[in-house]
């Protein structure tokens, strides 16, 4: 038994290293099948020259797409794209220059699927050209109304491919594991400027109108990406960095993420040079649903966390660290998703911990941690879904977006650094980020490669005892909840907060103003709200809110807190300012605690509804699908 035991990790670790070999040597395309309709086993895309006009009037895209294809299979009669709410002119696809009969297969039940769209091919086909426009269920585009941007004067259009939503305004195959590159010419009315996922972005308006780009890295599909709007840009002196926002804004923005170029050294130095050339950052109106967007070249970036303390900049550290781990390393399915955001988490707090020391990136591990117990709460102990490894088969990948991702991820990476000790974790990173660059893995991958370089199998250990068992991998991977080995985060600066709080919670009269102090980050903010018990006298916190302002802050992560124990609390004089905000801020972090806690009670629900029905509008769809899900109503 023990040799048979043995025996399996050696062939494991073998079967890695044949699976990795076979993987650089050949064509490897991992299935796409769960979440798109592409056939890369047969043929896939290389390369997309990209031809669009802009149309703020019909919120319209016209574009034309022609894709290199490679045919793997000379039998290949097809060549598949994901599309879903394009207007596909079926009489004018061409093969090679030459006109052929595509069609479009049937609407997917499934919705982000979309539609199949069938391209006859032969042996010989090299170029496939289609032409069409978006619609108005182009679900990636927001067309964001000159209201709701920062000078109220113009519109703003941006786009979020992650998960699935790149086949809404580009038909393509729409799969981690399909990698291209891409050039793009587009037209813009006039005064605007057209950015891109790309490293040659203009840095100014030009009197054509037009802009051409390349991105020379082959990227996955989601990472394509578009923002065009009345920008300005400013360029960090003697760096390759610098930051687009709207010109009544920009100068604040050039300010709060001053880092940047440092945040760049410090990562270059812990895991290889910057592969992209330029990284530069656009902030985009409060609708854009996520933090950041890792857009390659061209991170896009939520107002939400300037607050002019420049506390919140770990969201650039984060969207920095995806230039390795998931531009550059990329999860080759959905179900892998924790490959992408479990390291990013991981690079993120190193970078953080390089610029500003240990203990202020031990604040944001804590909390990181605070949220992952949450999540586990919040999906049941045993839920499939706390897997690292995820099974999405008929759910639309956005599902896999949360924390366990993020924060499950993190901390699994972190037990193996503190096992190994920083000088063989780093180096191990540094190899897999070099060694894997520009290509797309699974979790299978990732453990061949860790176990072949790192957790090497011990052949005079008993199996028990070997390292494999006793980090308890496997349960990290496969299994639900946190291991019994998941390491312990103390944030220093929060010991003082924390002491004091469990006096306070022993009193629901204890003075809440005596322990704040002035100069506190947005971090400390949020532990010090998270531990306020909800049944504290509301004389106390209405004296919290006149003393601090609470209510109507502007800085978002502290605003979300405060309101979700306004609710918990029934602090009423809170809820208009909260309407207001749930108005404005898109951020779908910062919507689904607030939204959840009101759709806990029935009064809280038909609350809830009126909000989202008022404000649905400033909403992009990936934050519209997962509120109209949660409060069963209309999208
Ligand atoms: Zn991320």
């Amino acid at each position: 038994m023990k040799f048979y035991n043995w025996m399996k990790v050696y062939l494991f670790v073998l079967a890695g290293v044949l699976i990795s070999l076979s993987a650089s040597a050949a064509d490897k395309i991992p299935d796409a099948s769960q979440h798109s309709f592409a056939n890369p086993q047969q043929a896939y895309v290389t390369h997309l020259d990209w031809n669009a006009a802009i149309d703020f009037n019909t919120k319209r895209i016209n574009a034309t797409a022609i894709w290199d294809i490679k045919i793997v299979d000379q039998d290949a009669k097809e060549i598949i794209f994901d599309t879903r709410g394009l207007a596909i002119n079926l009489e004018a696809i061409k093969v090679n220059g030459k006109l052929v009969k595509a069609s479009l297969g049937p609407m997917s039940e499934l919705a982000f699927m979309g539609q199949a769209l069938h391209v006859p091919i032969h042996k010989e086909a090299k170029k496939v050209e289609i032409l069409y426009h978006t619609t108005d269920a182009s679900q990636a585009l927001q067309w964001v109304e000159p209201t709701q941007t920062h000078s109220k004067t113009d519109p703003f259009l941006y786009t979020q491919s992650e998960a699935a939503l790149a086949r809404s305004w580009v038909p393509c195959q729409d799969a981690p594991g399909i990698r291209f590159t891409y050039e793009a010419h587009l037209s813009v009315p006039a005064g605007f400027l057209a950015l891109m996922s790309v490293g040659n972005n203009a840095k100014s308006t030009n009197s054509k109108n037009e802009y051409n780009y390349q991105q020379t890295h082959p990227i996955p599909s989601y990472l394509l990406a578009l923002a065009v709007g009345k920008l300005t840009y400013i360029p960090y002196q003697n760096s390759e960095c610098g930051i687009y926002a709207e010109q009544t804004y920009a100068s604040t923005v050039f300010n709060e993420f001053d880092a940047m170029p440092s945040m760049v050294k410090a990562a270059s130095k812990l895991y290889g040079k910057y592969a992209w050339g330029r990284f530069d950052v656009i902030v985009l109106p409060p609708s854009f649903p996520f933090g950041g967007m890792e857009n390659p070249n061209l991170t896009f970036a939520t107002p939400t966390v300037v607050t002019g303390r420049k506390d919140l900049v770990n969201l650039v550290a984060h969207e920095l660290a995806h230039s390795w781990s998931g531009n550059l390393v990329t999860n080759a399915t959905w179900n892998d998703f924790w490959l992408n955001e479990g390291f990013t988490m991981y690079v993120e707090q190193r970078i953080m911990e390089e610029l500003y020391g240990r203990d202020f990136a031990e604040m944001q591990a804590a909390l990181d941690v605070n949220d992952v117990k949450v999540a586990i709460q919040d999906f049941g102990e045993k839920s499939p879904d706390t897997h690292l490894k995820l099974n999405l088969a008929n759910r639309d990948p956005d599902e896999g977006m949360t924390d366990i991702a993020y924060d499950k991820g993190y901390l699994f990476l972190r037990m193996l650094e503190e096992y190994y000790g920083r000088q063989k974790w780093d180096a191990f990173l540094k190899s897999y980020f070099t060694t894997h660059a520009f290509s797309s893995l699974t979790t299978e991958d990732f453990l061949a490669y860790l176990s072949s370089q790192l957790v090497t199998p011990e052949p005079l250990v008993a199996p028990e005892q070997t390292a494999w068992r006793k980090l308890r991998i496997d349960e990290w991977v496969y299994g639900p909840g946190l291991p019994s080995n998941t390491p312990v985060v103390v944030a220093k600066r929060f010991n003082s907060i924390d002491s004091v709080m469990e006096i306070v919670s022993k009193n629901s009269t204890y003075d809440l103003n005596t322990i704040l102090k002035k100069d506190w980050t947005t971090f400390e903010w949020l532990r010090f709200l998270q531990a306020i018990d909800p049944n504290t006298d509301k004389r106390i916190l209405q004296k919290l809110d006149e003393t601090y302002l609470l209510t109507g802050t502007d800085n978002a992560e502290i605003a979300t807190d405060w309101y979700l124990l306004c609710l918990r609390a029934n602090y009423e004089s809170a809820f208009p300012a909260m309407k207001m905000f749930l108005g404005k801020v898109g951020r779908r972090k910062f919507l689904m605690p607030l939204y959840f806690e009101m759709n806990k009670s029935d009064a809280g629900k038909v609350m809830a509804l009126e909000i989202y029905r008022n404000s649905k509008s400033v909403y992009h769809s990936v934050s519209r699908n997962t509120i109209s899900n949660l409060l069963q109503t209309d999208y």
